[in-house]
């Protein structure tokens, strides 16, 4: 039986979704005194609180992008922990999104809330897979929210890539990638697919791949791009921020080809506009199929939806019968593909 209304235990404001009886926000977008942070996508996890709760690899994360004292105190949880707040119990489960991400249940007064963060239902090496919970309430993006977005499969199009590298092996292959996550996947995978040679880093990745092999995700041979001579560029592989695929940067490499893995490669024209050769369809966002299917699995009779494509996925809810409603909380979806952001640090 439910006897607390699901707005009074997670209530949406314009800095993120605050808990009244626990006294905390999750992944607020202003300072807070207690912040519950899902992940380390700088859209969720801001410096600046009083009191951070996440996962040691959030925490971590968050330390390595904002320096020592992004937080005044912090506490780390793992997955299946539950945390007391007031009267209010916290679990962290596996999100599947990047390294340390978790979804963050709520619970108090017989009613369950899941904010699952950003999350995808697809398999990834580099994290632990998304875990369905069940719940009253299901808090979801819509970053993929349309029925047109359909991801690959990632090998698949890993495959592509290496397929390119053994065709034009004197050309260099450029791989734009999101800093946190993305890029590490794609270097997990590359791996896989049998390739050991060194990969070539921008300095924009290196600290955040540095701490994913410190986790013990096999990236390999990974090196700083800015050390390597002219002879070790050609025909190498690279990944670099999106927005340096472009720039002086990409100059350094004899003959680069411009690769952009992301859920947007679904989009031709945004290839196109990019100068992207070859697109490689791979997101740390569920899909339409994966957004169906998680709300599916929760077995909520509710849905509310943070950001990304709302309208679709609300009446798809509704035409199910589930109540829904879109949350427009502003501030999510500035760092990674949420936005196609290419704001990303255009250093070495
Ligand atoms: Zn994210
Ligand atoms: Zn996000």
């Amino acid at each position: 039986m439910r006897f607390m209304r699901p707005e009074s235990l997670l209530t949406p404001t314009p800095s993120g979704l605050y808990c009244p009886s626990g006294a905390f926000y999750i992944d607020p977008t202003r300072p807070v005194d207690r912040a519950l942070i899902t992940h380390g996508h700088s859209d969720h996890a801001r410096a600046g609180h009083s009191a951070v709760l996440a996962t040691r690899e959030t925490l971590d994360i968050m330390r390595l992008r904002y320096g020592e004292r992004f937080a005044s105190s912090t506490q780390s949880v793992t997955y299946g922990e539950t945390v007391r707040l007031g009267n209010v119990a916290a679990t962290f489960h596996p999100a599947g999104h990047v390294l340390g991400s978790a979804q963050i249940a709520v619970e108090s007064g017989g009613c369950r809330i899941v904010a699952s963060g950003d999350y995808k239902d697809a398999p990834d090496p580099t994290c632990a897979p998304f875990e369905p919970v069940r719940c009253d309430v299901f808090i979801t993006e819509a970053t993929f929210g349309l029925p047109v977005f359909r991801h690959a499969d990632a090998a698949s199009e890993i495959a592509k890539l290496m397929k390119s590298a053994a065709l034009f092996p004197e050309r260099a292959h450029l791989v734009g990638a999101y800093a946190l996550g993305k890029a590490q996947r794609v270097i997990a995978l590359i791996r896989r697919s049998g390739y050991d040679r060194p990969i070539w880093l921008h300095g924009a990745l290196e600290s955040i791949t540095g701490y994913y092999a410190e986790c013990g995700i096999p990236v390999g041979d990974v090196r700083p791009a800015r050390t390597a001579t002219r002879a070790e560029l050609s025909g190498a592989i690279a990944l670099c921020p999106p927005s340096s695929l472009q720039d002086r940067w990409a100059r350094r490499f004899p003959d680069p080809l411009a690769c952009f893995a992301s859920g947007w490669m679904r989009v031709r024209a945004r290839a196109r506009q990019r100068g992207v050769e070859l697109p490689l369809v791979i997101s740390d966002h569920a899909d339409w199929d994966g957004l169906c299917r998680s709300v599916e699995a929760t077995g909520a009779g509710e849905i509310w939806v943070t950001h990304g494509q709302e309208d679709a996925l609300v009446h798809w809810a509704k035409q199910r019968g589930l109540r829904a409603r879109p949350l427009a909380i502003a501030g999510y979806g500035d760092e990674d593909e949420a936005a196609d952001a290419s704001t990303e640090s255009e250093a070495p």
